[in-house]
């Protein structure tokens, strides 16, 4: 069964919240600032985040950029902002998906649904590419004992491109991959991830495992193998 919690300070919506998510089948704890959250992550295994962005302490957004920087656990903002900004703000740190208050249970249930069946899509798997081990579900890139140490955006460029075999995947393509939203439009941010992707990646002689398919975009340079 998911685990889930639910960080919201208002108790009433956090309580229907969390009454209407086991009524759906999950396994839901509750917290009402970040702090509790981060205790709830310490004690238990968390599978999805339902986040409000307005707390107290803590707030929403720097709580969701931490929480990217160190897990991956699935993460959902839920927030009273509807505006593109707010919502590419929250896209742009990592949010799996994007909830506007008053939320519909049933939606809530459904994005919960979506969120895990990306990621077990990944289950298991692996791929190699030169000297390194793709470990497409802990999203890990290791040499030895070496860790590549990617950033999700890097990760998420990486595991398209995978996907694409050797075959060209456009700079548009790779920006929906890091995005989640065709709202945002800055293809340079494609090629900054690229290039600090070769950084970490390539060796320091010989030729890139990402070739450039000039005005394109990119493409793996071989195909990945088994592991
Ligand atoms: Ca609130």
């Amino acid at each position: 069964m998911y685990s889930v919690a639910v960080v919201e300070d208002e108790t009433l919506t956090r309580k229907a919240i969390t009454l209407s998510l086991r009524e759906a089948g999950y396994t839901v704890h509750e917290a009402s600032d970040a702090l509790a959250c981060r205790a709830l992550l310490r004690q238990t295994r968390l599978d999805v985040i339902v986040l409000d962005l307005g707390l107290p302490g803590i707030d929403g957004m720097s709580f969701a950029r931490e929480l990217r920087s160190g897990s991956d656990v699935g993460l959902i903002i839920v927030t009273r902002q509807s505006t593109p900004e707010a919502r590419i703000a929250a896209l742009d740190i990592g949010a799996d998906d994007y909830l506007v208050k008053p939320v519909h249970y049933g939606e809530l249930a459904a994005r919960i649904r979506s969120v895990m069946r990306r990621s077990n899509r990944e289950r298991g798997r692996r791929a190699r590419l030169g000297q390194w081990i793709v470990d497409l579900e802990a999203r890990t890139v290791c040499k030895g004992a070496e860790n590549a140490n990617l950033t999700r955006g890097e990760f998420d460029i990486l595991v398209r491109l995978v996907d694409a075999n050797t075959k060209i995947v456009t700079r548009q393509e790779l920006m929906s991959a890091i995005s989640r939203s065709p709202l945002e439009s800055d293809l340079r941010s494609v090629d900054a991830l690229v290039s600090r992707l070769r950084r970490k990646l390539d060796a320091p002689e010989g030729d890139s495992l990402i070739a450039t398919a000039p005005g394109f975009g990119y493409r793996l340079a071989a195909a990945p193998e088994e592991p």
